[in-house]
């Protein structure tokens, strides 16, 4: 980069960033110098997203900012951890300043709603790649991971489940479209371009859940880590899947292997002893549904249906490097 792109560059970004008390030393210098409060680690996460492969070449700037940094406050929300700071490097093929502008305008918006600062970052010419690194803070010991599954818990998740690959396949001309109506459609497009990294509720969680992920790759997959991670297996009923009204207007079958195996939802799954039952329903009941149980490891996954039959899928949650 030229100094007077970098100079177009640092002004979007730099000026548009919040300060932290906890950040000694931000943007500007080689490295920022961060201070993390007593008694607490660092959790750390990095997401890349790829023009053509994670974003549409036409997708809104505003809402691929919202979204590259979504996905990491999703990581962070995994944990349990409470956002601090990120960085942000930006592989461009040309400086455009109305890109820039509406990319770092929802970016920014984003992260003043979880006070997380950007502190720095790096700035290249090439096809269009944005990767952020977010950093949480969270207790050591109280962080929310995907090895503490046990069985008898209760399986949660959070939101509701299919959404954004819906859209996907809405774009793609895959879907039948005359079952949704306008509304339908952009609701669907909004929770697969606009997802809400669930950090209030992943709060919630701590000192009750006993292991916790977000699923990006989609349900089955995600669980499945839980329970390979715990050395457990897992039970869930198809019809206790949360659908979005939208979803309940498409073919039964696709939307639950949607919900089932479409990424990019960026909700939690959630595991809890059957004893909390009662106080996670209390206080997160309009944010969470119980979707199943955790058993045995030699028990396997099994996703049933509500009369016991085992429900077969269609597709496998999203693999990068598909064999
Ligand atoms: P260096 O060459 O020492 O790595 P750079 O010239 O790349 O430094 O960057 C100068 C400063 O600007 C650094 O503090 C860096 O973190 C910051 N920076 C560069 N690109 C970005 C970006 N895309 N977003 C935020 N900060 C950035
Ligand atoms: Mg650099």
């Amino acid at each position: 980069m030229s100094q007077s792109e970098f100079s177009i560059i640092a002004q979007y970004f730099e000026s548009l960033t919040l300060r932290r008390d906890d950040t000694f030393l931000g943007i500007g210098d080689d490295c920022a110098i961060l201070t993390c409060p007593a008694g607490h680690s660092v959790a750390v996460s990095i997401d890349t997203l790829v023009e053509g492969i994670h974003f549409f070449s036409d997708v809104d700037p505003r809402t691929l900012g919202h979204k590259s940094l979504a996905v990491g406050l999703s990581d962070l929300a995994a944990m349990g951890a409470t956002p601090a700071w990120f960085t942000l490097a930006l592989t461009l093929p040309n400086v455009d300043e109305h890109w820039l502008s509406q990319f770092s305008l929802g970016l920014s918006s984003l992260a003043k709603y979880h006070n997380i600062q950007l502190v720095g970052g790096d700035t290249t010419r090439g096809p269009l790649t944005i990767s952020i690194q977010v950093h949480g803070h969270v207790k050591a010991n109280e962080a929310l991971r995907r090895d503490g599954a046990q069985v008898g818990d209760l399986i949660y998740v959070t939101g509701t489940l299919g959404d954004a690959g819906a859209a996907l396949q809405l774009k793609l001309h895959n879907l039948e479209q005359s079952v949704l109506d306008d509304e339908d459609k952009s609701y669907l497009v909004s929770r697969l371009e606009l997802p809400t990294p669930r950090i209030e509720i992943s709060h919630k969680l701590i000192g009750i859940a006993t292991s916790a992920i977000d699923i990006s790759d989609g349900l089955s997959a995600d669980l499945g880590h839980i329970i390979s991670k715990s050395g457990v297996g897992a039970e869930i009923v198809i019809e206790q899947l949360p659908l979005s009204v939208a979803m309940t207007k498409i073919d039964k079958t696709t939307a639950y292997d949607l919900a089932l195996t479409s990424g990019d939802d960026y909700e939690l799954c959630f595991t809890v002893p059957p004893q909390y039952k009662k106080q996670i329903e209390r206080e997160l009941a309009s944010h969470c549904t119980q979707i199943g149980v955790i058993t045995e490891h030699s028990s396997g996954f099994k996703i049933i249906d509500k009369k016991g039959d085992v429900f077969s899928l269609q597709g496998k949650g999203y693999d990068h490097f598909p064999s």
